[in-house]
């Protein structure tokens, strides 16, 4: 499985985090030290990386590396070979599914799988698991976001255009969106903008982009948690009744106007004001920016993240915030444009390829026949052999241990037991299995619960391919060898195929040979890959999906001609407002949100271990307003409790005068008492599943 050498001498690849994928080359040492990192040249990054990206060969041979599998011995983990650990694995799913059928053995997946290994893990579960249960971390990332362009453009590539369109744009509007702290490598292509003072950042919070677009001469929307989508509509209403409404475009390339208009009628600048706390004086600047900057040529853009759509109604924001980017004409022109910012490091390809609940490689849906016919011919399987769509990640964790629910799990790239709204409630449904199975690199939070610790390759000594955030597939490179004790998840689930007698044949080794099978997998379907092979990719090829029979030069621009639906307009997808899932009470007086800091990604398990990371961010911490701190006694460097109805967060006190007085920030890069998804409310998106991260009812007080 690890056949190739150590190379001497750079191999270009990819960072092993963000969505971004800056370029790097990765040198080995030529002694015992790290591994080098040197930038590359690339649009996404330009030569530059963020610290993340500068320190990731730390942890490649990191003291915490696992280098042998580990199984639990009365109540212990303890080191063991290959053989005794895929024994215990077998044994679990054995009994599992001999009491409880198929769907007794669930699933979990991660972004930041590569595309073979997102692939494979799908038709594992579906083949030789029989199991209809698999979904993964990236059902809590990108989920609203893709269920609201799907929607309304029929398909969802996060930013259907490259990176580099919005060089020259002298407006962008980001709603909750914090890139000068997630990929700060991006923030150069919003420079013209920032220095025009055309940059608009919605946030409750003055975040570094913020700053960045005040700075500027810029605006700053410091929205209220959780009313994003009646900023959205707000927005749209100044822009309807101000006259910035491209009529011409909306009569030819959408439909649904009217509908969306009689929603955002009752929109008024006094009334979102009132909501969301955002002046009318601003709304108009913020819409006067985008049109004057669109009928000057000079470009206008509208990104959205997580901050916008983790949200209950995260799909009904996006198709808000869609809506507003349609009426000023944007979404499928050169020069303009909607986007979504992905965050995993192959958040856009782990979503393709068929590790959701409810979706088949090419990103089709599982509920569709034609679909399931075209996957089951690829894979030689009969369509009725395919089973049917399973349950959300958060639907999915909470089933565990239940009665008729799986008492078997295996999880690969993904650290729940952080990352998983109500974290304390997924933890134990993860403590109450049988068997659990957890494979990665280092010991995290989820795999110290582990039956089965299964010791995995990294970034920079597997080879592959990820989707980054444009759309455009890339080339990850092996670099170094693993650690002998460590297994290729590709050679594991073929293993585990082998030994339970589930045709093993079905599932390669060879990542090249998956590659030409999900890009067979994917013709036709809507991220089509289909007339992408590895040498061009190898080649460095600049390859966006869709790539097939039609497009066998790929498609950098998305919906230039018309959109993916059926009548090829984009549709205005416009819902009332809900009331908030949990609004502020007596008891618990605060909206409590939640992000990320430059130096932590995702659950922290890796950049926690990196010590330069590490003593930047060593701790937790809680952003307010210092007179909401001083309410209960409390100073800046203080000890706190972040109290919600599900649990409590334990962090230090940091004042910032520019925090609203009805808000705190949590990071949720931190372990044990210390992690933000204690307080995190799992209400679901009814679309997406998406839970409500982003806003929910808590107090602070002393610790
Ligand atoms: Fe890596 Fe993202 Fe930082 Fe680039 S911005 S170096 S891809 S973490």
């Amino acid at each position: 499985v690890h056949a190739l050498p150590t190379t001497g001498s750079p191999t270009h690849t990819h960072c092993p985090y963000c969505a971004l994928q800056c370029a790097m080359s990765v040198t080995p040492s030529p002694g015992d030290g790290p591994a080098t990192i040197t930038p590359e040249q690339f649009p996404t990054n330009r030569g530059g990386l963020c610290r993340k990206g500068w320190t990731s060969a730390v942890l490649l041979d990191h003291p915490d590396r696992i280098t042998t599998p580990l199984i639990r011995v009365d109540g212990h983990l303890q080191p063991t070979d290959w053989d005794t650990a895929l024994t215990r694995v077998t044994d679990g799913i054995l009994r599992a599914q001999a009491s409880g059928g198929p769907d007794a053995v669930a699933v979990f997946g991660g972004g930041g799988l590569t595309n073979e290994k997102a692939y494979t893990l799908g038709k594992f579960t579906r083949l030789a698991l029989g199991s209809r249960l698999v979904d993964y971390n990236g059902r809590w990332c990108m989920s609203s976001a893709a269920a609201g362009a799907n929607r309304s453009f029929g398909l969802d590539r996060g930013m259907p255009f490259p990176v580099t369109d919005l060089d020259d744009a002298r407006a962008v509007l980001l709603i909750g969106a914090n890139p000068a702290d997630t990929m700060p490598p991006f923030v150069q292509h919003l420079d013209t903008a920032a220095a025009a003072g055309g940059m608009v950042v919605a946030d409750p919070r003055l975040s570094a982009t913020a700053h960045r677009a005040v700075d500027g001469g810029g605006i700053h929307l410091r929205l209220r948690p959780g009313t994003d989508s009646a900023l959205a509509l707000g927005l749209l209403h100044v822009a309807v009744v101000g006259g910035h409404l491209d009529t011409e475009y909306v009569s030819t390339r959408t439909s649904g106007f009217d509908d969306a208009w009689a929603i955002a009628a009752d929109w008024m600048p006094d009334r979102t004001e009132r909501v969301t706390g955002v002046s009318a004086d601003q709304l108009e600047r913020t819409v006067e920016l985008l049109s004057s900057s669109r009928d000057a040529g000079s470009g206008a853009y509208i990104l959205t993240a997580r901050g916008a759509e983790q949200h209950s109604r995260g799909t009904d924001t996006v198709g808000a915030v869609i809506a507003l980017a349609l009426a000023l004409g944007l979404p499928g022109r050169p020069g303009t444009g909607y986007g979504t910012l992905t965050g995993q490091g192959n958040g856009q390809g782990g979503r393709e390829h068929g590790q959701k609940a409810d979706q088949l490689p090419g990103y089709r849906m599982i509920t569709d026949p034609a679909a399931r016919a075209h996957v089951a011919s690829v894979w030689g399987v009969e369509p009725e052999e395919i089973p049917g769509p399973g349950l959300s990640a958060f639907e999915l964790l909470d089933a565990l241990g239940e009665p008729g629910g799986p008492t078997a799990m295996l999880i690969h790239a993904s650290n729940p037991v952080v990352s998983a709204p109500d974290a304390d409630r997924i933890t134990a449904r993860l403590r109450s299995l049988d068997t659990l199975v957890v494979a990665d690199f280092v010991l995290s939070e989820t795999a110290e619960l582990a039956d089965v610790v299964l010791p995995v390759p990294q970034w920079a000594e597997e080879e592959g391919t990820l989707t980054n955030l444009e759309g455009r597939v890339l080339r990850r490179r092996r670099s170094v060898t693993p650690p002998d004790g460590a297994r290729d998840e590709l050679w594991i689930w073929n293993e585990l195929a082998r030994r339970l007698g589930r045709g093993p044949e079905r599932f390669p080794t060879d990542p090249r040979v998956v590659f030409d099978e999900l890009a067979r997998a994917s013709a036709g379907g809507k991220a089509d890959y289909s007339a992408m092979d590895w040498d061009r990719l190898d080649a460095g090829e600049a390859l966006f999906w869709p790539c097939g029979a039609d497009s066998p030069a790929g498609t950098p621009r998305m919906f230039l001609d018309s959109f993916a639906t059926g009548d090829g307009r984009a549709r205005f997808a416009v819902a009332a407002v809900d009331p908030p899932a949990e609004d502020t009470c007596p008891d618990y007086p605060l909206l409590g949100t939640t992000g990320r800091v430059l130096a932590h990604y995702q659950s922290g398990a890796q950049t926690r271990r990196v010590p330069e990371l590490a003593s930047a961010e060593p701790e937790m911490w809680v952003q307010v307003h210092p007179v909401v701190a001083r309410a209960v006694g409390l100073d800046d460097g203080g000890r706190a409790r972040v109290v919600s109805r599900r649990g409590a967060v334990e962090a230090l006190v940091r004042c910032d005068e520019d925090m609203r007085t009805d808000t705190l920030f949590l990071p949720f890069h931190f372990a044990g008492a210390a992690r933000a998804n204690l307080v995190t409310l799992p209400e679901l998106d009814p679309y997406s599943r998406m839970p409500q991260f982003k806003a929910c009812a808590v107090r602070l007080e002393a610790a």
